[in-house]
């Protein structure tokens, strides 16, 4: 048995073990969901997990660039839609609030935007509430929170609504399937001789899915967004790392302290993702009544929002040693290869509404 799951403290393993014991292999799709979500011993309830002194860093948390960038996206959008009189600005797993927090400051942009606005933050995380709280002090009268887009789908009268989520998809459960002499069978998370968590048997091809998590529940994810599509404008980004499918084998990985770790160790401690099927998400939104636009590679993404010109701006009357680090930071977010080549961008707007910037406007069906 692994010394480090004996320990009291890690009591997920304990429970996990026994949930097995007593009624069969878990699928790896539970297995993500416990392990990020249980109400005691998730990942989640974690407090620091975020951040350069935490598991993993994220664009938000790199440079200021990219919340001031989605910032000048949220605005030009508003523009586009004819500059109406009220705007609800969503986000989906808002991690330290710092994305929102520069959002809200550059829609200073436009005069009067700022007012205009109110923000709500989707957090599953009572932890990372209170760390959004605090990063979003400044506009507590405008902000709210909420435990799902349930709560906002009856809102009176519907305000124009843009819903941002970077790196939340892939923190949705996955479901994996292994290809066997009998077909494609669910892969699942069992107990070896030794009592030590196991991937059930199997060493085909992997396959993966994050379908059953978008809808789950009544109301899904999907049904949420499809109930704002229906009732009033709505844009979504989704960014994330990720492929356009179809099958891309075993992408789900754990993290800890910014470095891989094994996914079935220390279950609760250290963060589980899998990368986004993009095709698979574009297919969901579309089910849900969005067009679809994109994705484009994160750094095309930025650049198409005035990534040099910001940067440029950024570096204005700094000293010589500051630029330098504005510059890494910066750069980090559109490398290539990096994350400006690994992290995509997909856009969706309900029925209506114009190409979303900077998407190349799709090309029209030749009817000549
Ligand atoms: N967007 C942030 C954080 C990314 S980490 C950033 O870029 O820094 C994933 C975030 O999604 C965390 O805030 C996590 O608590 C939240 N999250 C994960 N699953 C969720 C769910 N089902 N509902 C709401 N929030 C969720």
């Amino acid at each position: 048995m692994n010394a480090d799951d004996a320990t009291p403290s890690n009591d997920l393993a304990g429970e996990l073990r026994q949930l097995i014991r007593t009624s069969g292999p878990i699928s790896v799709a539970h297995y993500m969901h416990l392990c990020l979500t249980h109400p005691q011993h998730g990942y989640y309830r974690k407090a620091d997990a975020i951040g350069a002194s935490g598991d993993f860093v994220t664009a938000p948390e790199i440079s200021q660039i990219f919340g001031e960038l989605i910032g000048i996206w949220v605005a030009a959008t508003w523009q586009q839609w004819g500059e109406l009189q009220a705007l609800h600005v969503v986000e989906l797993g808002p991690g330290r609030g710092t994305m929102m927090a520069d959002v809200l400051r550059t829609l200073n942009v436009v005069p009067g935007l700022q007012e205009k606005t109110r923000a709500t933050l989707i957090e599953i995380s009572p932890r990372l509430r209170a760390a959004q709280r605090q990063s979003l002090a400044d506009y507590a009268d405008r902000v709210a929170w909420a435990e799902s887009l349930t709560d906002i789908t009856t809102d009176q009268p519907p305000v124009p609504t843009i819903i941002l989520a970077n790196e939340f998809f892939d923190a949705l459960p996955i479901t994996q399937q292994v290809e066997t002499a009998d077909g494609w069978v669910e892969r699942t998370v069992c107990l070896d001789s030794t009592d030590a968590l196991v991937f059930s048997p199997g060493d085909g091809a992997i396959r993966e899915t994050r379908r059953d998590a978008l809808r789950r529940g009544a109301p899904s994810l999907m049904d949420d967004l499809h109930a704002l599509a229906r009732t009033r404008p709505t844009a979504l980004i989704a960014i994330d790392y990720g492929y356009e499918g179809p099958a891309h084998g075993d992408t789900l990985q754990a993290m800890q302290s910014q470095s891989y770790a094994a996914v079935l160790e220390n279950p609760g401690r250290h963060d589980l993702t899998a990368h986004v099927d993009f095709a698979e998400l574009a297919t969901e939104l579309q089910s849900a009544g969005f067009i679809t636009d994109g994705p484009l590679s994160q750094a095309e993404f930025l650049a198409g929002l005035g990534f040099a010109a910001r940067l440029e701006r950024l570096r204005q009357g700094k000293s010589a040693r500051d630029t330098n680090v504005i510059d890494t930071a910066a750069h980090r977010l559109v490398a290539d290869p990096g994350m400006g080549t690994h992290f995509r961008v997909l856009g969706a707007r309900s029925a209506g509404l114009p190409p979303l910037i900077p998407f190349p406007a799709r090309r029209e069906p030749d009817t000549s």
